[in-house]
């Protein structure tokens, strides 16, 4: 037996409510995007079952919400160690699941665990007040947090662990008890997740995982439920624009982790290299199919040239494979319709005149087999209006545009309905600055590449969502604030 298919067998399959793993059927396959086969198959929960797992949350709110912030801490950072101790386990099955490469997996479960100990450390930091009212006297203004309640947290596919964890860490923490439902393609790394929560001590029914395939009706049923106080969710737009719909019936607190339209701004003071290597980071981490992905190039007439031809040189070098493999730099796409999308993106961009200066195609048979590959892609002098500089491209696609006022680039750059994150780079730091203020955006990588940090405030304005994920902002997402008006006359 391979480690892989070793691994995949010690993997649970079921539904995880209350407590328990499930003895259901488990119809649901999840496929390796690298080959095209099928991994495993899983449990595809009902309506009804992901309400079972609402009861359960709801059960197991209140001694959670009592139970001391010390206990909770120590039960995440006692999960977090775990995690670390786990790491191959997490990252190979994150990359049989989701495609990026291993190196990148492990990345990422460094990076979803550092939400579990960031989140042990918040919780013992959770502060009330008390003050003198204005007028005096005996008024007093007293202030707690109190967990919002029972959670419903929505997960993607482009981020098994990190996803997750950016939820449950501050939900626990903050004394919530939690129903998640990871994405159908990628349900594996949160499954192995629970596992590691239940050996840290997590009483039952305080987390609880469900899978299925029919996320719509499954997801309604629990929004609708009057005991649910809170949705979390990371996905698309689209499906957050519905989900916000479904929570105003029962006014529930929401956080929105949408989608993403990045510009990375060249300036004219831009140091090239510094430039480049920040490019190939902000384009092709997780093969481009993040958020936060660079989507639109904007770059200085003067340095447009020769940015270009290097950020080919560069992409037009990274390995493409299976990432299971030594080497590979570049793993597949989710599936056959991300491919599809992006290939008609860069059609559309040939059309209006774009250059193809490295890719421009899918790669297949031979080495890539059934897998769902797409060349590193760089595309110069694209028009104004082609698709890939107003749809979220989610593929290693890089669109370049040229421009020759500062004014101009703003403009092009605050050209979305979205607003998660831009990156600016430049040497001089007045001007650099002045043009992050000017950018509509929720966060903003100045000469850097890569933003996410789990002690910094994570997400955006406009279409790109709603609330903040990770640093102080993180946990006050799961706490309601009470006022007690005290009268010591
Ligand atoms: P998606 O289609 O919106 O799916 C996200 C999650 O929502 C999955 O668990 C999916 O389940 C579920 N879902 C789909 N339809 C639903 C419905 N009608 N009701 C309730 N749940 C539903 O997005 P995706 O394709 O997985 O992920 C890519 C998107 O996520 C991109 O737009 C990306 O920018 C965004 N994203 C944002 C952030 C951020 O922090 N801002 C981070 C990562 C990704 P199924 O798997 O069963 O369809």
């Amino acid at each position: 037996m391979s480690t892989a298919d070793e691994l995949v067998s010690r993997l649970p399959r079921t539904l995880f409510i209350g407590g328990r793993w499930s003895d259901d059927p488990t119809p649901l396959d999840v496929t390796n995007p690298a080959t095209g086969r099928s991994l495993t198959s899983i449990a595809d929960a009902s309506p009804e079952q992901g309400v079972a797992a609402l009861d359960a949350a709801v059960a197991a709110q209140a001694d959670w919400a009592a139970t001391a912030p010390r206990d909770r801490a120590e039960i995440l950072r006692r999960a977090y160690e775990l995690v670390i101790e786990r790491v191959d386990d997490f990252a190979l099955t994150m990359t049989l699941e989701m495609g990026k490469p291993l190196a990148e997996s492990r990345g990422e479960v460094t990076y979803g665990a550092e939400f579990l100990r960031w989140f042990s450390e918040e919780a013992v930091r959770i502060e009330g007040r008390y003050s003198t009212a204005p007028a005096g006297g005996g008024s007093r203004i007293l202030t707690l947090k109190q967990p919002v309640g029972p959670v419903y947290a929505i997960t993607p596919w482009n981020f098994p662990l990190a996803m997750a964890t950016r939820k449950i860490g501050p939900a626990l923490a903050a004394g919530c008890t939690i129903v998640i439902k990871p994405a159908s393609q990628t349900p594996l790394t949160t499954m192995l997740f629970m596992t590691v929560l239940e050996e840290a001590g997590l009483p039952a029914g305080v987390a609880n995982c469900i899978t299925t395939s029919h996320s719509g009706s499954v997801s309604e049923a629990i929004i609708s439920d009057p005991r649910l106080r809170k949705v979390t969710f990371t996905g698309s737009t689209e499906v957050g624009r519905k989900l916000l719909e479904q929570a105003s019936g029962g006014i529930l607190r929401t956080s929105m982790e949408l989608g993403g339209n990045a510009p990375f701004v060249v300036l004219p003071s831009a140091d090239l290299d510094k430039a480049v290597t920040g490019a190939v980071l902000a384009k092709m981490r997780n093969v481009g199919e993040a958020c936060t992905a660079a989507n639109r190039f904007i770059v200085h007439e003067s340095l447009a040239e020769e940015f270009s031809s290097r950020l080919a040189e560069r992409m037009g070098a990274m390995r493409v494979g299976d990432g299971t493999q030594d080497g590979v730099e570049v793993g597949p796409l989710i599936n056959a319709d991300a491919v599809t999308h992006v290939e008609e993106l860069v059609q559309d961009a040939v059309d209006r005149g774009a250059r193809v200066l490295t890719g421009g195609q899918r790669l297949s048979g031979g080495e890539y087999g059934e897998g769902t590959f797409v060349a590193p892609t760089v595309l110069g002098n694209v028009a104004p209006g082609s698709r890939c500089l107003h749809e979220e491209i989610f593929g290693p696609v890089a669109p370049i545009v040229s421009y020759s006022t500062i004014d101009e680039a703003v403009a092009l750059a605050n050209d979305t309905e979205f607003g998660l994150i831009a990156y600016v780079f430049g040497e001089q730091l007045t001007e650099a600055l002045t043009v992050s203020e000017r950018l509509e955006t929720g966060m903003i990588g100045l000469n850097s590449g890569v933003v996410s940090n789990p002690a910094a405030p994570f997400g955006g304005v406009k279409a790109s969502g709603l609330g903040r994920e990770g640093s102080h902002e993180g946990i006050e997402e799961y706490l309601e604030t009470k006022y007690i008006g005290l009268s010591l006359g």
